[in-house]
């Protein structure tokens, strides 16, 4: 492969090309100070000056004031499954969880394990998760209510968030943090590996507010607890200090080269409605989610048989068009289309789906 090809893997994910660059021009002498980003101290200024701006960056794009923290950790999304039950849910309360699919269930499962008592107080299983279900059905003094609210493997999004009456809501945002703008005061914690729309692998955003932290139990290990992250500006131990400096870059691309997020949104809106409205418009392919519950992030279609959608990859493959393969719990197709997927590739996509149908229909 001599250039880039259009990458709609689901994560690790697309980059923008800009934000690759900008790496790799000051790699080995990161503004002068002699070393690569890779090499610095965490507690260097170089390194102050970048954690603190990634900081003040996402929270100007999410709009967030002095009630919340952002913190960087690791251990990805699925370390925050376990660490949520862990910190905020005591013996003698429940919490809600909506499943709409596999992360949904494994966040749910973390808690079974530790024995915490918790509801699945709906689901979209009865129909293969290829929806978001209406009826919550939540418990009135729930400790909290968890959902994901992109599916990542079934293609499905909230396309809001209702009211829960006070109860704090728990997001896995893995898959559509920054693609969308949302209101975070009703949320107690919003969560995201970066590896999809933020930046690397190797480092997970948490946004909580500060009111949660007061209910976490002190005989908690240090690392498996939030208000560590919090009390220590993420700095407790060495920081995945690389990654980082990389979703730092990323929050300067959507505010300074897309233009903030609602500009941001505006462009993912323009990209899923081209591909949808294909998919819809062609009778080779056929989309999985229901309409009103499709994910603008992961767009999952299914061919006519197994065999034409193996031909499909491989031959989208050969074109320049990457990671279309759907996740192997599920089999079909998924083209990821987030924030760093250009329209251009959304286009390229779309022609080729239409002389791979026309050739093949
Ligand atoms: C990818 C993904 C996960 C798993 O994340 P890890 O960082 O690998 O633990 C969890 N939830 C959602 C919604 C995802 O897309």
């Amino acid at each position: 492969m001599s250039q880039r090809i259009f990458n709609f893997n689901a994560g690790p994910a697309t980059l923008p090309l800009s934000v690759i660059k900008e790496i790799q021009s000051g790699l080995d002498n990161y503004k002068g100070c002699g070393m690569s980003v890779m090499e610095i101290s965490h507690r260097s200024k170089w390194f102050d000056d970048i954690i603190n701006d990634a900081i003040i960056r996402i929270k100007r794009l999410l709009n967030i004031g002095d009630e919340h923290e952002v913190l960087f950790m690791q251990g990805g999304a699925s370390m925050q499954f376990a660490m949520i039950p862990m910190n905020f849910l005591k013996d003698n309360e429940t919490a809600d969880y909506i499943n709409t699919g596999t992360w949904s269930t494994k966040a749910f499962k973390e808690a079974v394990i530790q024995g915490k008592k918790v509801i699945e107080t709906a689901s979209s299983e009865d129909r293969n998760f290829s929806y978001i279900p209406k009826e919550l059905n939540l418990t009135a003094d729930a400790a909290y209510v968890h959902i994901t609210s992109n599916n990542t493997i079934k293609g499905t999004q909230w396309a809001d968030f209702s009211d829960t009456k006070g109860v704090p809501v728990i997001s896995d945002m893995s898959s559509d943090i920054f693609s969308r703008s949302f209101n975070i005061d009703k949320f107690g914690l919003v969560y995201a590996g970066a590896q999809k729309n933020m930046g690397p692998a190797g480092v997970t955003l948490a946004i909580i507010r500060k009111d949660m932290l007061e209910k976490i139990p002190d005989n908690l290990p240090s690392m498996l607890k939030y208000t560590t992250y919090a009390d220590k500006n993420s700095m407790y131990n060495t920081p995945p200090c690389f990654a980082i400096y990389v979703v730092q870059l990323v929050m300067k691309w959507i505010e300074e080269t897309i233009g903030g997020l609602s500009k941001m949104e505006e462009l993912n809106r323009k990209k899923a409605a081209i591909l949808y409205d294909f998919i819809d418009n062609n009778t080779l392919y056929k989309g999985t989610a229901d309409l009103d519950s499709r994910s603008l992030m992961n767009v999952t279609f299914r061919l006519l048989s197994e065999d034409l959608e193996k031909k499909f990859i491989a031959d989208a493959t050969e074109n320049g068009l990457g990671g279309l393969k759907g996740h192997r719990s599920v089999g079909g197709c998924r083209a990821s289309i987030y924030n760093a997927m250009s329209i251009e590739g959304i286009e390229r996509l779309v022609e080729f789906m239409g002389e791979f149908a026309r050739k093949n229909g």
